[in-house]
């Protein structure tokens, strides 16, 4: 093991990235390095069948290059499955910076990271993800044309959270309808974990619908502040786990449905935004379905944000990206009657739909099409705006 005086970054030898891209079937990743102006990214591309790949930029103080290719090929890889069950024409692909957020941004750092970007032709389309703001996408977007979640003032759409959370909405309503038999949410108690920007509007949502609403954070000003908007009741932080409710919506961090947590839950839903909700997606997802709680899986419901940036591609219309979010209702349940048809848990028939599609649409594209110069919907970026 060596360390790097530029960053404090510790390399290790023993690590192949050749595996890991082999590993998870990644199609290209890219190295980027300027350290006169502190740069060091990676942009992962993992497939491109359906369309450009697509994802954000992730900014974080990675302790070793381990965990930076490590992160950026596992979220590639989800943003793969994510586009395919939402019906996009987009492929899976994710960047990171490795930097403090808080230190170590600069306009020179973004604006070589877009001329990154620019030079992969349209193969990588980016957005803002953790510690990357809407403000260091406009300084990407200074070099290159493949940028998404810019700001509403220059065309693009802004924050996505609103979006994110009709998606989420309507996700929970589909799981209602499978466990109730009404998709209405009225009197139903719902359980959030996390009171920041896609919650806020999800309570909202909820409230308006006449569901009760408990809700927690890390930070009592921000839930006391939703509490105080929609008429929620605040519990601690460590008591979401246990409340006795019908719907738990995870909508903080990754990983809280693990080995602790779930034999604690006493609701019959989990339906909320957080990406990577299962600590171990095959472990956890057989330990929810063998205690019947049904799980909207975390990259389908969420897709709403995605669904957003995506419609940039093509002129951002609000309208159509939100019935485009509402749509999730459908696929949810498509999800949620496959898993029962076939005995599986709800990732699992998530994943299958996705790589049915991957399958599909890859063979249709190995049909002669004449001389055509069509590259498909969503992936006309290369000549519409050149
Ligand atoms: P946010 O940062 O605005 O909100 C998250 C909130 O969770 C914060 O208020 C934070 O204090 C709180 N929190 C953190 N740890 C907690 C804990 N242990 N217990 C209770 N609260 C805790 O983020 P957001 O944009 O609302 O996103 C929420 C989740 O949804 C994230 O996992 C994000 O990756 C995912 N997501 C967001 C979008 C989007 O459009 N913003 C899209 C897809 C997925």
């Amino acid at each position: 093991m060596a360390t790097d005086s530029i960053t404090e970054i510790t390399v290790d030898s023993n690590f192949s990235l050749f595996d890991q891209i082999e590993k998870r079937d990644h199609e290209q990743v890219v190295i980027c390095s300027d350290p006169k102006v502190g740069l060091r990214a990676i942009i992962a591309i993992h497939d491109t069948t359906l369309g450009p790949a697509l994802g954000g930029t992730r900014m974080w103080p990675y302790k070793s290059e381990k965990d930076a290719i490590r992160d950026v090929l596992r979220l590639s890889r989800g943003m793969t499955y994510k586009a395919a069950v939402a019906g996009l024409n987009l492929g899976g692909g994710k960047a990171v910076i490795i930097g403090d957020p808080k230190t170590d941004k600069n306009e020179a750092l973004f604006r070589a990271y877009g001329r990154f970007v620019e030079g992969l032709a349209g193969r990588y389309i980016t957005a803002e993800d953790v510690g990357v703001t809407v403000r260091d996408m406009e300084y990407v977007r200074m070099e290159t044309k493949y940028v998404t979640g810019i700001s509403r003032a220059l065309g693009g759409s802004g924050d996505p959270s609103s979006v994110t959370a009709l998606g989420t909405y309507m996700g929970m309503k589909a799981c209602a309808n499978k466990v109730y038999g009404s998709d209405s949410l009225k009197g139903k108690k719902v359980a959030i974990q996390g009171a920041g920007a896609v919650s806020s509007h999800l309570a909202a949502l909820l409230k308006k619908e006449g569901a009760t609403i408990y809700i927690c954070d890390i930070f009592p000003e921000k839930v006391n502040r939703v509490a105080y908007d929609v008429g929620a009741d605040v519990v601690h932080p460590d008591q979401i786990f246990d409340l006795d409710v019908d719907v738990f919506s995870p909508c903080a961090l990754g990983g809280i449905l693990n080995s602790d947590t779930i034999p604690r839950l006493k609701c019959a839903i989990i339906a909320g935004c957080a990406n990577n909700q299962l600590d171990d997606e095959s472990k956890h997802g057989e330990m929810l379905l063998d205690r019947g709680i049904l799980y909207a899986p975390d990259y389908v419901i969420n897709a709403g944000g995605l669904i957003n940036v995506a419609n940039e591609l093509e002129g951002y219309n609000r309208e159509y990206a939100h019935e485009q979010a509402t749509r999730i209702y459908d696929t949810i349940l498509n999800i949620l009657n496959l898993a029962e048809g076939e005995g599986i848990p709800t990732y699992e028939a998530s994943n299958r739909l996705a790589e049915r599609r991957l399958a599909q649409i890859g063979h249709i594209k190995q049909l002669y099409a004449s001389n055509s110069t069509f590259s498909g919907r969503l992936g006309e970026l290369n000549r519409s705006k050149s």
